[in-house]
């Protein structure tokens, strides 16, 4: 395993001004990080973050990209324009994305599959809501979803980075605990490991709520291999302290 990998998701937040303010302070703060470190932002700022995080050591991501190759699907992103702006990261099937624009598995396993075909890292989300907490279904569910997107991507998986987002701990403050955490982490790695003699390759993050005063003790968990940071990645002085708590 590579160093261990934090990202933030700045959801639909950022201004031009923002945006600039933001990524100066981090890379102010950060001259020789222990992890790697990417942002995925709103697509209408690739072009400015692109330029901002230009030689740096942060990488730039988008969070959502298109299923489709190209053509008549208006509104919609392509995995070949992203990768002109020189991402190295989509996200997809975030619960937000799963949940407000009913993406399906199939739908989120296509979408890692086209990010795969033009050379960037799709970041594939996986977490359960917290009524199948309550049911006992955690395990299904995420089971479920990953299977989907090992399905369609095969040998390519090791390329794949994996987040656990327990839907009940995003912007909610509830964190899972780091068993919590690693019980499922060490189950999405074992189907991993199943999958592909190169499973150790891929980066499990966590994703829920994570925050300065959480991240160094999920972040010690076995096989919690970084973060995927939303709320706390948009304060500077938080997610830099977040990124020095890890070992
Ligand atoms: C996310 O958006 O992926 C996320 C984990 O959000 P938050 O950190 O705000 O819970």
């Amino acid at each position: 395993m590579n160093k261990k990998l934090m990202v933030g998701n700045w959801k639909m937040n950022g201004s031009l001004a923002a945006n600039e303010s933001l990524i100066k302070a981090l890379l102010a703060g950060l001259s020789a990080p222990a992890c790697q470190v990417a942002l995925c932002v709103p697509a209408v700022y690739l072009a400015q973050c692109q330029a901002l995080l230009a030689d740096s050591v942060i990488e730039l991501g988008a969070q959502d990209v298109s299923e489709h190759e190209t053509g008549a699907f208006t509104g919609e992103i392509s995995a070949a324009m992203l990768r002109e702006f020189g991402l190295r990261y989509v996200l997809v099937g975030h619960s937000e994305r799963r949940q407000y624009h009913s993406e399906s598995d199939a739908v989120v396993a296509a979408k890692a599959q086209r990010a795969l075909a033009c050379g960037m890292t799709p970041i594939v989300c996986v977490g359960e809501t917290s009524a199948e907490r309550e049911a006992g279904q955690t395990e299904e569910v995420v089971k479920r979803q990953l299977a989907a997107v090992i399905h369609a991507n095969g040998h390519c998986i090791s390329e794949m980075v994996l987040a656990y987002e327990p839907i009940w701990a995003i912007g909610t403050g509830k964190t899972a605990s780091p068993e919590q955490a690693q019980q499922v982490h060490a189950l999405l790695r074992a189907q991993l490991e199943a999958a592909s003699k190169q499973a150790d390759r891929v980066h499990i993050l966590y994703g829920g709520s994570m925050n300065a005063a959480n991240a160094a003790q999920l972040l010690a968990q076995p096989d919690i291999d970084g973060g995927l940071v939303g709320g706390a990645s948009l304060k500077a002085l938080d997610f830099l302290s977040m990124m020095a708590s890890v070992r």
